[in-house]
């Protein structure tokens, strides 16, 4: 069988990888700790399960309106308002089934051969493949732990060429739990606009964010950014909505339009009771958001604090999202009790999953060799007791 060449370019994603095989382990009888999960622990909270119930008893069942309906674009549209400040219209939104798929229908319809899209790393696994996708060239813009995983305007400029079209910011990060700080985009938002670059600014970890940090959206700088900015967000991750698949985009109507296109002859509108649970998602009361956030943070000070302590181990406190990104690459030249020698972050993750049934995803993945990531989207017991079998590990090798 012959495929396409689009195809045969993509990377399948190491994120499920390796959730694959702690599952299979775990399926085995095998006590495995996993911290893979790319999303909350936490149930969909009661109000938005009735809110899809309700749909579903009123026979809200039908084909929606392609870009999403009317109610759920004015739920995004207070939503945007009330959270990051900004004014929308009804052709400014389009609603899609994810913010994968938000971002993916996104990439299709702006970029083709010989565009080039900035990407800072580490990234979100998906954002180079969908880019890559789209025949355009993923241009990767390297950060480091000093500077918590933020890149500079400095960066930017250095790899600007006449074919760059756009810069990605993804603000909490997955997956380094950073968030950037109002005058970092500032500097970003200015460099953006005088290079005539699009900005897609994926702010899906919004809520989730700690130590009293507010989260600024780089759209909301000023009428110019808004216009050539595209928010990606959702509700998977701050509502506990993973399986419900709703993203959506605010951007400039004329975007919104072609995008709106392409879905219309893809996907068509999302699901309806998706939809109508969306809604009670994004205006109801936050109680149940907060909530989860508090015991996020807990967890994340639990976790950071503990890996931080082991010796050849660093990990900064991250302000944002359910992962840390501990650096692991002091151990790197050291070998196991079989003699093989650790040379990255995946002989790392290998060795902790055979050695100690821990599961964390290699931080090759995402374009940082040097780190590992790990959800504390798992309950406290389990982060104890898993970051304990790690600092076992680390002392096995030699
Ligand atoms: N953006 C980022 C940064 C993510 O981490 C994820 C989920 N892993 C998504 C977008 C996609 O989320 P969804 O498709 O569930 O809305």
């Amino acid at each position: 069988m012959k495929f396409s060449n689009r195809i045969e370019q993509v990377n399948p994603s190491m994120t499920l990888a390796i959730d694959a095989k702690a599952k299979e382990m775990k399926a085995n009888g095998e006590d495995v700790i996993g911290f893979g999960a790319g999303e909350p622990d936490f149930n969909t909270p009661e109000r938005i399960k009735q809110a899809a119930i309700r749909a579903i008893e009123a026979n809200d069942t039908h084909y929606t309106p392609v870009g999403g309906t009317n109610e759920l674009k004015d739920a995004i549209i207070t939503k945007m308002k009330r959270d990051n400040g900004l004014d929308y219209d009804r052709n400014q939104i389009l609603v899609s089934c994810g913010a994968k798929h938000s971002f993916y229908n996104l990439a299709q319809a702006l970029w083709e051969e010989g565009d080039e899209v900035i990407i800072p790393a580490p990234y979100w696994v998906s954002f180079p493949e969908m880019v890559g996708l789209a025949g355009a060239k993923p241009v990767i813009i390297e950060t480091d732990a000093a500077h918590n995983f933020k890149i500079t305007v400095d960066q930017i400029k250095k790899v600007l060429t006449p074919n760059t079209r756009a810069i990605l910011i993804n603000t909490p990060s997955n997956p380094t739990g950073f968030a950037y700080e109002k005058s970092e985009l500032e500097a970003i938002a200015q460099c953006a606009l005088e290079n005539n670059l699009l900005m897609i600014s994926d702010e899906i970890y919004e809520w989730i964010i700690f130590d009293g940090f507010k989260h600024t959206s780089i759209a909301s700088l000023s009428k110019e950014a808004q216009k050539n900015c595209v928010v990606i967000n959702g509700v998977s991750k701050c509502y506990a909505m993973t399986g419900w698949r709703i993203g959506y985009i605010a951007a400039d109507a004329e975007i919104v339009k072609k995008v709106t296109k392409l879905q219309g002859q893809s996907t068509s509108g999302p699901c309806s009771i998706s939809q109508a649970a969306s809604i009670e998602a994004l205006v109801g009361p936050h109680d149940d958001v907060l909530e989860m956030v508090r015991e996020f943070e807990k967890r994340r000070n639990v976790m950071v604090d503990q890996l931080a302590a082991i010796p050849g181990v660093s990990c900064n406190k991250p302000n944002g999202s359910f992962y840390s990104f501990p650096d692991f690459s002091e151990l790197n030249g050291k070998k196991d009790r079989n003699g093989k020698v650790i040379q990255g972050s995946l002989d790392f993750t290998e060795f902790l999953l055979t050695e100690k049934k821990v599961a964390i995803v290699p931080g090759i993945a995402f374009g940082a060799d040097a780190n590992a990531r790990m959800s504390f989207a798992t309950s406290l017991d389990k982060i104890e007791e898993g970051v304990k079998r790690i600092k076992e590990a680390v002392e096995l090798l030699k």
